[in-house]
C-alpha cells in the first residue's frame, strides 16, 4: 500500500505539534492551507487552538465549505480541542457566528473546565488503544451529549465525556501531541484507507 498523505488545517493553533507526532509515523504530511493541499489528502487532523479563529479564517481562505464537504463524504478526519468542537454537529457556549465543520452527532461545551488555569493532565483510558493515553486538557471542551450514531471512546474518572468517534470523523477534547503522545494518531491512521 502507498505511503498515507494527512494533511493538518494549518489556519492557527498547535500545527506544528501535530506535524511533529505524524512525522515519527509512517505517512507523508502536508500542512492545509489551500483547496489543492486539501484535494490532496488521506486524511485531515484539525488542531487545538480557537475553534473561532479555525472557522473565521477557513471562511477567509475559502475552505469551509469544502472542508464540511469533504467529511461529510467520507474523508477521515481527527480533531483536538477546539478540532473536536469543530467536528461536533452543535457547539455550546460559541462565539456568535461560528459555525462548526459537523460530522460527529454530539454537543460539544466550550471552555468547560474554566481559564486557562484550569489545564491539567491525565492519564486515560481510550477505547481501541491498549496502554493508557497521557493527555493534557488546555482550556477544553466536554462533550455534553452524543447521538445514537455517535460512539463514546474516552471519559474522564468522573464520567463526563472526552473523547467520540462516529464513522470517519473522531474528536477528544485532549492534547495528545503536546504532550509527545502518538497513540491516538496511529489509532487515527489505522482509519485511513
Ligand atoms: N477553548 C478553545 C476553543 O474554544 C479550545 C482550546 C484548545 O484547543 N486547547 O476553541
Amino acid at each position: 500500500m502507498s505511503t498515507k498523505r494527512i494533511g493538518v488545517l494549518a489556519l492557527q493553533g498547535d500545527v506544528r505539534e501535530h506535524v511533529a507526532v505524524l512525522k515519527t509515523l509512517d505517512c507523508d504530511v502536508v500542512e492545509v492551507k489551500t483547496l489543492t493541499a486539501l484535494s490532496s489528502i488521506d486524511g485531515l487532523v484539525i488542531p487545538g487552538g480557537e475553534s473561532t479563529t479555525i472557522y473565521k479564517l477557513s471562511e477567509i481562505f475559502g475552505l469551509y465549505q469544502p472542508i464540511k464537504d469533504a467529511i461529510a463524504g467520507g474523508l477521515p478526519v481527527f480533531g483536538t480541542c477546539a478540532g473536536l468542537i469543530m467536528l461536533s454537529n452543535e457547539i455550546h457556549n460559541s462565539a456568535s457566528g461560528q459555525k462548526p465543520f459537523g460530522g460527529i452527532d454530539a454537543v460539544v461545551e466550550r471552555n468547560a473546565f474554566g481559564n486557562q488555569n484550569d489545564s491539567f493532565e491525565i492519564d486515560l483510558t481510550v477505547k481501541g488503544i491498549d496502554n493508557p493515553v497521557h493527555a493534557a486538557f488546555i482550556r477544553a471542551p466536554i462533550i455534553a451529549s452524543v447521538g445514537p450514531a455517535a460512539e463514546v471512546i474516552a471519559t474522564l474518572p468522573d464520567g463526563r465525556i472526552v473523547g467520540v468517534r462516529q464513522g470517519n470523523a473522531m474528536g477528544i477534547s485532549f492534547h495528545p501531541e503536546v504532550v509527545g503522545e502518538s497513540a491516538v494518531h496511529k489509532l487515527f491512521l489505522q482509519s485511513v484507507a
